[in-house]
């Protein structure tokens, strides 16, 4: 299930209007309440081709979204990749140079490597810095049911119950090459607060994909008690669900070659019963599950020797 096979359902929107920024930096734009309280940050277009981050984000600022207490900042990061969207070829968008979502180590942003995405991370930088909460909105190769990954740490938890949506949260490390910006040293520091949740809204190009990324950033604002719970509530197009199910992260699997192939059109949140079910082949070798209730997360299906392709999962709690 190649990604571009699916239909571009949603329109990317005009976001050259918010080009000016009131932070110094294109693209982010920071509102200040009267009353002290939390920097709180929704950021859209981490990846190009994800643009249910953008309408919502969009949805915010056309909204005149003001914070009750505290900063919201509202970013939409990797904008040139975003401005080669083409919907004939919706995949190809996802990034300029590299991948904006594996450069944030202090390695990377300070050493001298150069990029379109390092270029734009150094300059978001100070801004990630100063939050205390970040969402960062994201979409699926796959049409799997939202999922609201953290790296793992018990604040990240916490949080992620506090907001209450969407119903699945993915515990455990993401990739296998660099930093996640979820996983930059301040939200990956336990000995502060600060906080940062990435929520993988549904398929890229899905209708129903941009309500999810709408709701949780609505959700997500309700709960850091930013925005007037009857501004939330009267937009919200879900329920939130009972109960949310955790998912540990168990395993991941890298594509050693470029011939990775599942065995079935696999979604996400499948559940395989018996440890050792194959699940794929990477050139001539069987990818087996690892354990028993082996829950498959994110299948991949851009194969590319050193590419994570699918992580497993066990529920928890
Ligand atoms: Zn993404």
């Amino acid at each position: 299930m190649p990604e571009t096979s699916h239909p571009v359902e949603l329109s990317p929107p005009d976001i050259s209007p918010y080009r000016k920024g009131n932070t110094g930096i294109d693209y982010v734009h920071s509102f200040r309440a009267a009353v002290p309280g939390p920097h709180v940050l929704v950021n859209a277009l981490t990846h190009g081709n994800e643009i249910c981050g953008a309408i919502a984000v969009d949805f915010l600022f056309r909204h005149d979204l003001r914070p009750l207490k505290g900063t919201l900042t509202l970013g939409f990061a990797n904008v040139a990749a975003y401005e080669t969207f083409d919907t004939a070829n919706p995949g190809a968008s996802r990034f300029v140079d590299e991948d904006f979502n594996r450069v944030w180590t202090r390695d990377d942003l300070d050493g001298p490597r150069q990029s379109a995405e390092l270029a734009r991370a150094r300059e978001m930088r100070a801004v990630i810095e100063q939050a205390d909460y970040l969402l960062d909105l994201h979409s699926m190769q796959t049409p799997s049911k939202p999922l609201m990954l953290v790296h793992g740490l018990e604040k990240e938890r916490r949080l992620a119950r506090r907001v209450g949506y969407p119903e699945t949260v993915v515990c455990g490390p993401g990739h296998v090459k660099g930093l996640r910006m979820i996983e930059y040293e301040p939200f990956n520091d336990t000995a502060n607060d600060k906080t940062a949740l990435l929520v993988e809204c549904g398929q890229h190009w899905q209708s129903g994909t941009a309500a999810v990324a709408i709701d949780t950033a609505l959700y997500f604002l309700k709960a850091l008690g930013v925005i007037e719970p009857s501004f939330a509530d009267s937009h919200l197009t879900v329920n939130p669900p009972g109960e949310q199910r955790m998912l540990e992260v168990t395993d991941g699997v890298t594509a050693r070659t470029d011939t990775f192939r599942f065995v079935e059109r696999f979604t996400g949140l499948e559940e395989i019963p018996t440890a050792g079910t194959v699940i794929a082949t990477d050139g001539g070798l069987e990818i087996t599950t690892p354990h028993d209730d082996c829950v498959l997360i994110m299948p991949s299906y851009r194969a590319e020797a050193g590419s994570r392709m699918v992580r497993f999962g066990r529920w928890i709690g």
